[in-house]
């Protein structure tokens, strides 16, 4: 079943409502700094030195590429034949949104551990709310054993024993399930109408640099693809 939002529209939802419409109806428009993107390849750098401490994990990206709403199909079919398998982009579906988990654990009894990898170097509110998304879609497709944020703890670059964070945000995230619900039905409300006017201000810069600053800057207002 194709999907509404995903994790990155829904933190740029709670960002902006425009944004959110810009990215769901007209992403061409984004444009990313160079800074930015250098910034999403460190991200990828260390999310994979994570994803190689787990050497049997089956990469569901490599087998379905961009066909992202086949994920969760192919993830809950991997989940049932295999024991003990860990996954790397496993797909959940629930609620019109997608997520895919950067490692999956699947336990002898079933639940899962769940793993969710940031390359920033401190446990920010941004990757709590992004983890909070997560888990609510996951836990109403599985049992969720336990869902972790991993980020960089090497504050002495010297020593490496301290690389990977790995901090249990379990019950902390659980227990937003229902501001996330209302969250997902404000955003899909905003998507049944057309786009917002919005005006630009302090919230285009935090938490992120939005990636449609030059066109609410210039006010232009182009058709959507829709
Ligand atoms: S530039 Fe500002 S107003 Fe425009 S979409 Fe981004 S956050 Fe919203």
């Amino acid at each position: 079943m194709p999907h509404l939002l995903s994790k990155s529209k829904y933190i740029r939802g709670l960002q902006c409502d425009r944004a959110l419409w810009l990215d769901v109806f007209n992403p061409r428009l984004a444009r990313y700094t160079a800074e930015q993107m250098r910034r999403f390849d460190h991200g990828r750098e260390f999310e994979y030195a994570f994803k190689e401490t787990f050497p049997n994990g089956i990469d569901i990206s490599a087998e379905l590429h961009r066909n992202v709403d086949a994920y969760p199909a192919r993830t809950a079919e991997l989940l049932e034949k295999e024991d003990n398998v860990d996954l790397f982009e496993a797909g959940f579906l629930y609620d019109d949104v997608l997520v895919l988990a950067d490692v999956v654990h699947k336990n002898p009894d079933g639940s899962l551990d769940i793993y969710e990898v940031k390359s920033g170097s401190t446990l920010s509110e941004t990757y709590k709310r992004d983890a909070a998304l997560q888990h609510y879609v996951i836990a109403h497709c599985r049992e969720v054993n336990k869902f972790c944020v991993v980020y960089n703890g090497m504050s002495d670059l010297s020593d490496k024993s301290d690389y990977f964070k790995v901090v249990d945000l379990t019950e902390e995230l659980a227990a937003q399930h229902d501001e996330i619900a209302r969250n997902i039905a404000a955003m899909k409300d905003i998507l049944q109408h057309g786009e917002p006017a919005t005006p630009t201000g302090q919230h285009c810069l935090e938490p992120y640099a939005c990636p449609y600053q030059h066109y609410c800057a210039q006010g232009i207002r182009q058709m959507s693809l829709f």
